[in-house]
């Protein structure tokens, strides 16, 4: 679930700092698509963490490699970040 809390932190810096990195890695890193017809590019957390913003910690994945990144730990709980960054790609992109 995206409590509202959560889903306000995720404006502001957030959306910049994610729209910076897609723009300049521009595919994604796992299969390589860039965006365009059905692929739409999400940064992704290494570490799981959403409230870690390193650069360090970020990385670029289409929405389908993003998802099966997360498939596998869906079951501890903590797919709100891949959740939150796809609500981000789906109302920021284009
Ligand atoms: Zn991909
Ligand atoms: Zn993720």
């Amino acid at each position: 679930m995206i409590r509202p809390e959560m889903a306000h932190h995720y404006k502001g810096k957030w959306k910049q700092i994610s729209k910076w990195l897609i723009a300049r890695v521009g595919h994604c890193v796992n299969c390589g698509k860039t965006p365009g017809r059905g692929v739409v590019l999400t940064v992704h957390h290494i570490d799981f963490n959403p409230t870690n913003n390193d650069s360090s910690n970020l990385v670029v994945l289409c929405a389908r490699c993003h998802l099966k990144k997360h498939a596998t730990i869906q079951k501890y709980g903590r797919d709100t970040e891949a959740q939150l960054a796809l609500f981000d790609a789906v109302e920021g992109g284009r």
